[in-house]
């Protein structure tokens, strides 16, 4: 048996479906899943020794790419130094003052290991801060696996949710409210009703998780108008966004502001680092100063606290955010071309992408996706793997690109991927 599927087989035995995070199971992409032994740059080298360039980037936190040296520098460094304190240290010091001192709506911060915990906390400030307890989310947005945000819009009242998981108790699930992106007039409806149980309104400002669906400005707007005339808290998930498309994320280019963010993946340079945020009054409210109940063994880790910090000090001082956008329109036009009369077509915010169903509009909520999507990104997907090109494996995540990818690996693998979808859609 080959390496792989060996590893893959005694992998099932041990952890369920022989993953430790579902999407990495390859699951629909009718293969077994790759294993990888390092990475380097864009590049990822599976067991076998093949090697790939690399657009899934740990689905984010990679931005620029695998083993930047002067990421690596400071891992180093701090290794030698010590990894964990589990007390005050100044790595996170440093982290929090630069973030704070560049973006304004956050004023403070506490640093927690994923983007998960940062939202659980934050709907936690947010529920303490409002005496309210509902959460107003919107359907085709993640917000990590909790409980209460694992849900899905229900079939009965307008906001009704459902759990989208087993194991929610439906109490749970009733805490939550969904709306549909991209549509003020439901928004309005749902806030009439229920507008002042509203605790909190969670969005992802550019969502990213189920295809990329970008959202205009005026219905942006129009989620924070009404979540300050009804008195709920506004929380943009920037888990995905934030450091991505800008140094003050989404709510800087909208010029919208937030009263809690929420921030994880680039932030921890490839470590697992999260971190939640906003006016410092609400901040306030967790302990010790506050009432909300919220800690970490490993939060605020210093090995991730400097890698994150090295990553967004590159990027700052490179002016990373503009280069990308720069590489990521020529990709987005040279892909475009590629791609034309293949099953799919090409959307992108500045380093992030999707390969989805040719439309005529943009796409900006879940029910313009074709059903049959899916079924023709699992061979697009292996067309793309035959010519060196490692997306992510599901048909509903994003590429993502890092200051790794050069202008001249973009060109060479956009060819190659107008190349996979013609291969797939003559089959
Ligand atoms: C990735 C992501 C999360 C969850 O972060 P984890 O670190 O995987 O827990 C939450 N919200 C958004 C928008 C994300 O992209």
């Amino acid at each position: 048996m080959k390496l792989n599927d060996e590893l893959f087989e005694r992998s099932k035995k041990v952890a369920p479906g022989g993953v430790h995070s579902p999407v990495r199971s390859f699951k629909g992409m009718n293969m077994s899943p790759i294993f990888f032994k390092g990475a380097k740059g864009t590049e990822l080298e599976a067991v076998d020794g093949t090697r790939y360039t690399d657009f899934c980037m740990s689905f984010g936190p990679l931005i620029l790419g695998h083993r930047d040296p002067d990421v690596s520098r400071e891992v180093e460094e701090m290794i030698q130094t010590g990894w964990t304190f589990g007390a005050c240290e100044p790595y996170s010091l440093a982290l929090a003052e630069w973030i704070t001192s560049r973006v304004p709506h956050v004023q403070k911060l506490r640093f927690v290991s994923s983007g998960t915990e940062a939202v659980m906390s934050a709907m936690r400030v947010a529920r303490a801060g409002t005496g309210r307890e509902k959460v107003l989310k919107f359907e085709g947005c993640y917000h990590g696996h909790v409980d209460s945000l694992l849900v899905k819009a229900g079939s009965g009242l307008a906001g009704e949710s459902a759990s989208s998981s087993a194991g929610i108790s439906a109490k749970t699930a009733s805490d939550t409210l969904v709306a549909s992106l991209d549509d003020e007039a439901g928004l309005e409806k749902i806030f009439k009703e229920r507008g002042h149980e509203i605790a909190v309104v969670a969005i992802e400002p550019l969502p990213a998780n189920y295809g990329l669906l970008i959202q205009r400005k005026e219905f942006l707007q129009k989620v924070a108008d009404l979540a300050k005339k009804y008195g709920a808290l506004l929380l943009f998930d920037e888990v995905i966004s934030g450091f991505r498309v800008g140094l003050g994320g989404m709510a800087e280019i909208l010029q919208i502001t937030p009263d809690l963010v929420c921030y994880g993946k680039i932030l921890g340079g490839g470590f697992p680092v999260g971190c939640y945020g906003g006016r410092a009054e609400l901040m306030d409210l967790v302990a010790p100063l506050g009432k909300v109940y919220q800690a970490g063994t490993l939060s605020a880790n210093p090995v991730g606290m400097r890698a994150g910090l090295a990553t967004l000090q590159k990027m700052e001082k490179l002016d990373g955010w503009k280069e990308l956008e720069r590489r990521g329109a020529a990709f987005e036009q040279k892909l475009s071309k590629e791609l034309a009369g293949t099953p799919f077509q090409v959307s992108r915010y500045g380093s992030l992408f999707w390969l989805h169903n040719p439309t005529s509009s943009p796409i900006r909520d879940i029910t313009q996706i074709a059903p049959s999507h899916g079924e023709h990104f699992a061979p697009f997907f292996r067309a793309c793997l035959d010519r060196g090109i490692y997306l992510a494996p599901n048909a509903y995540e994003v590429g993502f690109l890092s200051l790794a990818h050069t202008d001249e690996l973009l060109a060479h693998c956009a060819i190659k991927m107008g190349e996979a979808a013609r291969a797939t859609s003559r089959t």
